[in-house]
């Protein structure tokens, strides 16, 4: 006789699923969640499946302890998907099903309602409707929208999709009791999709008739647009096509807190339906849009990496913006890209993704040239603003004062004389990224990783950016104790400083992670930016992203040589992008904007191609190099990295691990060390790396296949952290 056995995914490091005896009068939906005994604790675990035979003698399995769920939270596709996911990247199955939960269910027994929380109208409240406060417009906004609503009631969702900023208006009006807090029912968001669109101009039209051609089944398309050519609009007006089909709309977005302009057109557009998952949000507010997109109460989810995971009911087109950025790869933990993943998932959903760049990967470029992806290009600005003219800036001989030139200083002070705003882009925070003493040679270096701990003036630290270890900055130098300590190079802060002195009678505003570390400060920020005429504005990478600045016409780019010369092979890929990001952030109004780059190496090969023919051309010319050395997208990858407390250990652990790889001589792979990380030690730990490449990713996947398993098994493991990164994005 059979007995039915339920198969549960635990998140547990092992490559495995785990037998449980189902209870006599219990019923245990795939699917569902399942409290078990597990070693020698409890653990929450997902039923993936019910079988009537074990591996394991019946007698010894344990009985389910508890049912979580009554329906199940996970569908059979959405199981599938996670093992595909976890077979693709060598991961735990467990880990990987428990990263598509929301937190809160990996450890709460008892799923929020859909519906939650909300707000309405007491019965003072609707008193007071005849009479609005007047002197409070913000709270007589908000008293006048609830009162227009159904049961003059709303979620928090719309009603920050409605009424932004309000946060202060709400607080008043709850304590003077004239609107409350309130549980509400589960119900689907209201469409309300705004149909008229912008005006699209030929390029954006073409490229949204063939992308509405492709619904309803699977295809891959790469929108390949110059910065400010629209292609916002174009996944506007393809979404609300969707939704008005009846479908549900994923978008992914490098980091939520970076692209709020966006997110605020999609809501403007496509109302509350547009729900976000990000980091910024509390547990249970992650979890009811979990639950929201499963259900499909709501129909759009714009979210950060992890969204991918996120089931939703009636998937109808996949969205990844910025598709280069290297924040869709997790880099640490289970390594997924979620790029990558989001073309899975929409095969297996049977529906078209759209992956959008003005500087398109190698790889998805490849990927179209080679036929597999459809090429749309935008080659225009919107609304006819110009390209911005870019210019190299030879500063070799060249005295610069906090990293710039006379020339540029001389460019900024023009463009502020005649109102422009004006961006300066150096992509390192802090003062400067080294304290020196000048009579010994002391350097600022990290005890405990191969790195210099970065001088933050302003809060008084050396502090590493590589593991986090801060101090004191010293007064005198630790090693002479001389009094002759000083800073070398520029971070934003010095830049700050800087400017500040040099341009006082202007607003000066700093964006990297230290200045908006604080919630709503980068917004904050960028308001006073639109309300000024002639500004400066001074930061990192943060700035590429995304932002519209239409009184840009000047952005001057400190430094461009740091990805130049790098160790890793895709260094200056990332130079480009980010170049022409911040380029396109200059003349987006109507004036025309010009970017000036300095840098020591102006006959650099592909700095002249970027500067002179573009991303496109540059990108060319990075494939050929890339082909020639059979580098990704010409072979495939996987890392497998191993740090331990002695530099031995880890290097025993993957000379064992070679050792057995090059036994099992699967044709067509290569392995490259084990040889350490080009940085050897970070946090106190020596890290080795050995780089496995093949030419042919079935290849590369048949040595993989077996490869946890051995590792995990070999005798030098135990003394080392070890991880397996396939299609790495950087080898550091
Ligand atoms: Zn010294
Ligand atoms: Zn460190």
């Amino acid at each position: 006789m059979t007995v039915p056995i339920a198969r549960v995914a635990i998140a547990a490091p092992l490559h495995s699923l785990f037998d449980y005896l189902i209870p006599a009068h219990g019923d245990v939906p795939v699917g569902a969640r399942v409290r078990v005994s597990f070693g020698r604790t409890r653990a929450i675990g997902v039923v993936t499946a019910i079988v009537g035979e074990s591996g394991c003698p019946v007698d010894r399995l344990k009985p389910i302890e508890a049912v979580l769920d009554r329906e199940p939270l996970l569908q059979s596709h959405d199981l599938d998907f996670l093992t595909w996911v976890a077979g693709y990247y060598h991961h735990p199955v467990g880990e990987v099903i428990a990263t598509a939960l929301p937190l809160r269910l990996r450890k709460a027994e008892v799923a929020l309602a859909p519906g939650g929380t909300g707000w309405r109208l007491t019965a003072l409240g609707l008193v007071r409707l005849g009479a609005l406060p007047a002197r409070a417009p913000r709270q007589a906004e908000v008293l006048a929208w609830l009162g227009g609503r159904p049961d003059a009631e709303a979620s928090l969702a719309e009603l920050r999709a409605a009424l932004p900023d309000n946060a202060a208006a709400i607080r008043a009006l709850r304590d003077k009791g004239w609107i409350e807090q309130t549980t509400l029912d589960a119900r689907a968001d209201r469409m309300t999709v705004a149909p008229e669109g912008l005006q699209l101009n030929d390029e954006q039209a073409d490229a949204l008739a063939s992308l509405q051609t492709d619904l309803g089944g699977f295809s891959v398309s790469l929108l390949d647009g110059v910065t400010g050519s629209g292609k916002t609009e174009v996944y506007l007006q393809l979404a609300a096509a969707v939704l008005e089909a009846g479908h549900s709309v994923l978008v992914l977005v490098p980091e939520i807190s970076l692209t709020p302009q966006l997110l605020q057109r999609f809501r403007e557009r496509l109302g509350a339906t547009v729900r976000v998952m990000h980091s910024g949000l509390s547990d249970s507010e992650r979890e009811q849009t979990w639950h929201r997109l499963r259900l499909g109460l709501s129909q759009v989810l714009l979210g950060t990496r992890s969204s991918i995971f996120t089931p939703i009911r009636g998937l109808g087109l996949v969205l990844v913006d910025e598709e280069h950025d290297p924040s869709f790869k997790q880099m640490e933990g289970f390594r997924y890209s979620a790029r990558d993943l989001a073309i899975v998932r929409a095969q297996r959903a049977g529906c078209p993704v759209v992956l959008g760049s003005a500087t398109p990967s190698l790889e998805t470029l490849r990927n179209a040239q080679a036929g597999r992806y459809r090429h749309l290009r935008l080659d225009r600005r919107a609304g006819g603003a110009l390209s911005p003219a870019v210019d190299l800036l030879d500063i070799r001989d060249q005295p610069l004062q906090s990293g710039m030139s006379q020339l540029l200083l001389d460019r900024v002070s023009a463009a502020l004389a005649q109102g422009a705003q004006v961006i300066l882009f150096l992509n390192r925070r802090g003062y400067s990224p080294v304290l020196s003493c000048f009579s010994c040679g002391w350097l600022s270096d990290c005890p405990r990783c191969d790195a210099r701990q970065t001088l933050h003036k302003s809060s008084g630290l050396l502090w590493c950016h590589h593991c986090g270890a801060q101090r004191r900055v010293p007064l005198t130098c630790p090693d002479c104790g001389a009094e002759d300590l000083h800073p070398l190079g520029q971070g934003t802060e010095q830049l700050e400083d800087f400017l500040a002195q040099h341009f006082a009678e202007y607003p000066l505003i700093r964006v990297d992670r230290d200045a908006t570390a604080r919630k709503g400060s980068l917004d904050r920020l960028l308001d006073r930016l639109h309300k000024a005429d002639a500004a400066l504005l001074v930061g990192t990478q943060m700035l590429a992203k995304g932002h519209h600045f239409p009184r840009v016409t000047l952005v001057g780019v400190l430094d461009a040589d740091g990805g130049l010369y790098s160790a890793d092979f895709r260094a200056t890929e990332r130079m480009a992008q980010l170049l022409v990001q911040v380029a396109g952030r200059a003349g987006r109004g109507d004036r025309p904007g010009r970017v000036l780059i300095q840098t020591r190496y102006p006959d650099h090969p592909l700095l002249q191609t970027l500067v002179r023919k573009g991303y496109r051309a540059f990108a060319q010319q990075a494939l050929l190099e890339r082909q020639a050395a059979s580098m990704p997208p010409y072979s495939h990858q996987a890392l497998l990295r191993a740090d331990a407390t002695r530099l031995e250990s880890a290097q025993a652990f993957l000379d064992q691990v070679a050792g057995w790889a090059r036994q099992q001589d699967v044709a067509g792979v290569e392995l490259w060390g084990p040889v350490p990380a080009p940085m050897a030690r970070r946090a106190g730990r020596h890290r080795v790396h050995l780089l496995i490449q093949a030419d042919r990713r079935d290849a590369l996947h048949g040595l993989l296949q077996q490869l946890p398993a051995h590792a995990a098994d070999m005798p030098t493991a135990k003394r080392v952290r070890w991880s397996l990164d396939v299609d790495p994005l950087d080898l550091y």
